[in-house]
């Protein structure tokens, strides 16, 4: 076999031999085995391609993708060294090549024998082979070059200590979300926090205890906040965090988390460490419209905090640190508002939508404030959970809603189901599953007309644990749902593991529903999700027509929301469960 590169003849390898005699032939042949020897020894990968099979290989190309020879001419072709989806520039490259247009570099990921990849170029050019147009190629192995243009990005945009973005990329991250926090009118809150008294580390224990504590301290920074946020160093000790959504009630809450995480020692190099933070935090759009000013103003707020003694918060406007401050007087006030009974709870039906029958109610609490008036539980269940309040006024919630159905039964309204919202911090309670049986033998309901409602949050974590709080409630008959869904984890596996037996999808994906396509897209998924896994679906906050009937038309099984009735004191709702006025026509 012969092939003609640029014009001149070679025998293929495995002929061993130049083809033809005598004086010029042998001239040629020479000249050929010299190209062929060459091509052998070549440390790139050459071929030659024909009717999309190779029909050589040199041994550098062989050994790159790991085929013995024999596995490979006239047996592969270029779509067998690559993933399906790059089937298709290949053939286009190829095609071209055979029409007799000169080649280009070109990128691709390749596929090794084994299966695993690896980056290469291409450049092929137009031959003829056994007097048939071919192509001819080398292909060159880039991995080296790639690791290193990754490591290039890395040192430009990653502190080499901590691996923490650096403050050019801090600068890229905030001006995307500035961005859009100005579309979205939402808020962006940035933090400066910088650690007290660094430098007597460094300087009584050496820099590399330094720089390792700073490493742990960063660590579980990282570890407090979202995903979606971006915790960068700025270098020393000083660090940023870039925080979407984020407004000053919810700010002073990270800021918080921030101060406890610290106030563990970190062992460092044999050595319990206590560092200290000072936070600064400056919030968009009210303190700044660009990063420039929002840093400024974030860092003369921790110059602030480090007024007030350090270990502390402080926001840069000054309105900001009262509120703040109005938050830890109401834990003083939650206090008393459980001792003197200042709590109450409002219902909310749930709706089955197949026969727009009530058929339960969720248990809301409100704050009857003797000044303030109701106060929403947005407003104080954070701090009952932060403070441990929310044991107690849980156990009463418990134990009011239950009497509260339990008393709607006595007086002759039918059975439904009363929802009740548990708390994380309660759920992980000792004694919960003590609480719950407490409630329901206080009050004489029927642990089947109790539904617990707890978040994905709730069961993920720690899920050997609390597997066994869920199973010993199911086991008591009670029936437990999945609050929120849609907001917290995206494994769904634990579904199966968990004796659930309700979705309520949320309200965020409700809202929606008429003009974004994507909340149509999540709530029927989840609608036949739940179906195949037959759980119930209930979609929350329900407001219009509209989003009834588009729940209606994906199948869902219940709703809640606006639409049928806020919720409303017991005496109003007894008044609905006697009159039933969702019942649908037919
Ligand atoms: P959730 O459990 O998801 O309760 C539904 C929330 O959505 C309620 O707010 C309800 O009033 C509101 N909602 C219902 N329908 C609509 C609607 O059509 N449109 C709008 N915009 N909102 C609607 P609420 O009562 O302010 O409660 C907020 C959250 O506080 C609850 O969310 C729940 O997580 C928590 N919560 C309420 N009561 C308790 C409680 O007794 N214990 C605990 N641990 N948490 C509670
Ligand atoms: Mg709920
Ligand atoms: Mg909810």
């Amino acid at each position: 076999m012969t092939v003609g590169v640029g014009g001149g003849c070679w025998a293929q390898a495995d002929s061993g031999e130049v083809a033809g005699a005598g004086g010029r032939a042998d001239v040629a042949g020479e000249r050929e085995a010299q190209f062929l020897s060459t091509m052998e020894a070549a440390q790139v990968g050459i071929f030659v391609l024909q009717d999309h099979l190779f029909r050589y290989a040199n041994p550098f190309l062989l050994d790159l993708f790991g085929y013995a020879k024999e596995d490979f001419i006239d047996k592969l072709g270029p779509l067998d060294l690559v993933s399906s989806e790059q089937h298709a520039l290949l053939v286009k490259r190829m095609n071209e090549r055979c029409a007799g247009e000169p080649g280009m570099r070109y990128e691709l990921a390749a596929i090794r024998k084994n299966g695993s990849t690896f980056p290469i170029t291409i450049l092929g050019s137009p031959s003829t082979f056994n007097g048939k147009p071919a192509s001819v190629g080398t292909v060159v192995d880039i991995s080296a070059q790639k690791m290193a243009e990754m490591k290039i990005r890395e040192l430009a945009d990653f502190d080499a200590l901590t691996g923490l973005p650096n403050r050019r990329l801090l600068r890229d991250r905030v001006m995307q979300l500035l961005a859009t926090a100005e579309r979205e009118e939402s808020a962006v809150t940035l933090m400066f926090l910088d650690l007290d008294h660094f430098k007597r580390v460094n300087d009584s224990l050496g820099h590399s205890v330094g720089d390792e504590l700073l490493c742990a301290v960063s660590e579980r920074l990282a570890n407090t906040v979202r995903r979606i946020d971006t915790l960068a160093r700025l270098g020393g000790d000083e660090f940023i965090f870039a925080l979407p959504g984020i407004q000053a009630a919810a700010a002073a809450e990270v800021a918080r988390r921030l101060l406890v995480a610290c106030s563990v020692p970190f062992s460092v190099a044999g050595h319990e460490l206590t560092v200290t933070p000072s936070i600064g935090i400056s919030i968009h759009p009210q303190d700044g419209k660009d990063i420039e000013t929002l840093l400024k103003n974030a860092d003369v707020a921790m110059y602030k905090a480090k007024e007030q003694g350090r270990n502390t918060f402080q926001f840069y406007a000054s309105e900001m640190n009262k509120a703040t401050l109005d938050r830890l007087m109401m834990e003083s006030n939650l206090r008393r508002a459980l001792k003197q009974q200042e709590f109450v709870l409002h219902y909310q039906p749930l709706v089955s939508l197949r026969s727009g029958l009530i058929i339960g109610v969720e248990a809301l609490i409100r704050w009857q404030h003797s000044d303030l008036g109701l106060i929403m539980p947005d407003q104080f269940i954070q701090v009952a959970e932060d403070t441990g309040l929310i044991n107690p006024i849980g156990d009463w919630v418990l134990n009011e809603a239950c009497r509260q159905a339990q008393s709607w039964i006595d007086s002759g309204l039918p059975p439904m189901v009363m929802a009740v919202n548990v708390s994380p911090v309660q759920f992980r309670q000792l004694g919960f599953v003590d609480a719950v049986a407490g409630a329901l033998a206080a009050s004489g309901l029927e642990a089947g007309l109790l539904e617990l409602e707890v978040t994905e949050g709730t069961v993920m974590h720690d899920a050997d644990i609390n597997l066994g709080t869920l199973s010993a409630l199911h086991r008591m008959g009670v029936e437990l749902s999945v609050d929120d869904f849609g907001t917290g984890y995206s494994s769904l596996s634990y579904l199966k593991r968990f004796p659930v037996s309700k979705l309520k999808i949320d309200r965020s994906f409700v809202r929606d529903l008429e003009v974004d396509s994507d909340d149509r897209a999540i709530a029927s998924t989840i609608v036949s999700m739940g179906r195949n896994l037959r759980l119930t679906v209930l979609a929350e906050g329900v407001e219009t027509a509209e989003q009834l009937a588009l729940l209606r038309n994906m199948d869902c099984d219940m709703a809640q929301g606006y639409y049928f009735s806020r919720p409303l004191e017991a005496a109003d709702i007894a008044e609905l469960l006697r009159t039933q006025p969702f019942l649908n026509p037919e």
